[in-house]
């Protein structure tokens, strides 16, 4: 392992602050800072910008984000007991690290934060899952957030570039393909974290795209999106019965086929299908 920058290895660090993998806290460490920075390149040009990294444990993709150039990182870490070997990378880094001590779900960092700013992380696999549907889905396009570059289970990260016809299809293509273009960047076996999970991960890069691919509205979209998939075997007028007591006229009205199954649609009928149910609704 070579050195990218003046602070200890990570085993040391770990050992030093004796920071013990906790499950509870889906704490799977990347020890090995080559690997790091190499997912810290995925992330784009990071020197003229903030980088929110979500979930910094004892701080490996962080060190990889600054070594990169990143302009500043700001981190939110829940367990408090990372924050010693964090405030020693905020020593070496004066005035371009930060940490916030909390639950990602529940602090907002934007007012800490200056454009562009980049999100980079590597979190237990529900938390990445939830935080990337609600980075998708807010109400007005473009985001507060250029690009994600975020370590998921492989099957999670195949689920978020699949196409249709496939069975990994679903919610997250939809949400992720609508509003950016999202790609598989790097895999990584288990071996790769301490210690190590028993699934094999992926890196997912996703570039916020300047507007949305088709017009619809992202609360209502992912409400047909989820329920559509919830009971991917039915057929959509069946599954969607709850989104609206008109669905066989709205599918008819998006060009879908009653009889079709969720994995069969494609992004853009659905985001027509987000249109009428929205239209139904307002009359
Ligand atoms: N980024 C580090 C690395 O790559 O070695 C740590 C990765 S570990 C898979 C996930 C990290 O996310 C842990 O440090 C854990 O404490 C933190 N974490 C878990 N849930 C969190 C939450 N809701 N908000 C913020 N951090 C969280």
């Amino acid at each position: 392992m070579s050195a990218i920058d003046s602070l200890p290895p990570l085993r040391e660090v770990i050992a030093k602050h004796q920071l013990s993998a906790r499950k509870s806290l889906g704490q799977n460490f990347l020890l090995d800072l080559n690997l790091t920075a190499k997912i810290a390149r995925q992330a784009g040009d990071l020197s003229g910008c903030d980088v929110l990294e979500i979930g910094p444990g004892p701080g490996g993709l962080t060190r990889g984000l600054l070594a990169e150039g990143a302009r500043r990182v700001l981190a939110v870490e829940k367990d408090a007991r990372c924050l010693p070997a964090l405030q020693e990378i905020a020593d070496a880094y004066p005035g371009r690290f930060g940490v916030i001590n909390g639950d990602a779900l529940e602090i907002d960092p934007l007012a800490h934060l200056t454009p562009p700013i980049r999100i980079a992380a590597n979190l237990p696999y529900n938390v990445g899952t939830e935080l990337l549907v609600r980075w998708l889905t807010p109400k007005d396009w473009p985001p507060f957030w250029q690009s994600l570059t975020l370590m998921f289970q492989r099957e999670v990260a195949e689920r978020i570039v699949a196409q249709p016809g496939s069975k990994a299809y679903g919610r997250l293509a939809i949400l992720s393909q609508w509003r950016a273009d999202a790609r598989i960047v790097l895999s990584l076996p288990p071996g790769a974290f301490t210690p190590p999970p028993k699934v094999s991960s992926a890196v997912v890069h996703l570039d916020a795209l300047p507007a949305p691919r088709f017009e619809a509205d992202a609360a209502v979209l992912n409400r047909v999106v989820a329920a559509a998939f919830n009971q991917r075997r039915k057929m959509l007028r069946a599954s969607l019965k709850g989104i609206s007591p008109e669905i066989e006229d709205l599918l008819h009205a998006a060009g879908i086929p009653q009889t079709e199954r969720a994995e069969q649609v494609s992004l853009e009928a659905f985001c027509a299908l987000a249109r009428h149910v929205a239209a139904a609704a307002q009359r």
